[in-house]
């Protein structure tokens, strides 16, 4: 049986998404029988891989990093699964687009809100510069999957990724598995 290469990744998002991953429980050591991770914040690998079947994004895009990454993401795997409401809509990560782009929303997190040490951080090379709007994946990129929720639940994840695994594909119908929040 070949094994499906599997990543998934963390850009604008609180890790919520991933941590629900995680809530698969027992369904993971199933899965790990089945696929290869080959890209996660759960594994110490530095390069987005060629050849991905599925991949779970996680988060909106907010910085230049998320922006170049994403691109290399579509180029490299099959299927793309918007993971979560952050992925989908922007949610939370984007709560700060009224504030008008970047500049504000620097000033106001490290300036106007910062009781002690007001600075805004520059490192160069390091912190990615954000992009003034936040905006979710598929405005960048084509999507293949919507998974939506904050976060999904394992339940979701698990009726996305099973049909997948025996070359299926998924169908995410009903409050139980579309619902968002
Ligand atoms: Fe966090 Fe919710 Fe966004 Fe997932 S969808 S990254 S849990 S805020």
């Amino acid at each position: 049986m070949t094994r499906l290469k599997l990543a998934t990744v963390w850009l604008g998002g609180c890790s919520g998404c991933h941590m629900s991953f995680l809530d698969l429980d027992e369904w993971l050591i199933d899965l790990a029988a089945q696929v290869d991770l080959v890209f996660s914040p759960f594994a110490d690998i530095k390069e987005y891989p060629e050849g991905v079947d599925v991949v779970l994004v996680e988060g909106a895009i907010a910085n230049q990093e998320h922006l170049d990454i994403i691109h290399l993401i579509r180029q490299r795997s099959k299927t793309l699964i918007s993971f979560g409401d952050c992925a989908v809509t922007g949610n939370v990560t984007a709560l700060r687009n009224p504030l008008g782009g970047a500049e504000p929303t620097l000033q106001l997190a490290y300036i106007q809100q910062a009781d002690l040490n007001q600075q805004i951080p520059h490192a160069p090379g390091i912190i990615p510069p954000l992009l003034d709007r936040v905006v979710p994946v598929h405005y960048i990129v084509p999507v293949d999957i919507y998974l939506p929720g904050c976060p999904p639940s394992a339940y979701r994840i698990r009726a996305a990724l099973e049909p997948l695994l025996k070359g299926e594909n998924p169908h995410l119908e009903g409050r139980d598995l579309i619902k968002f929040g």
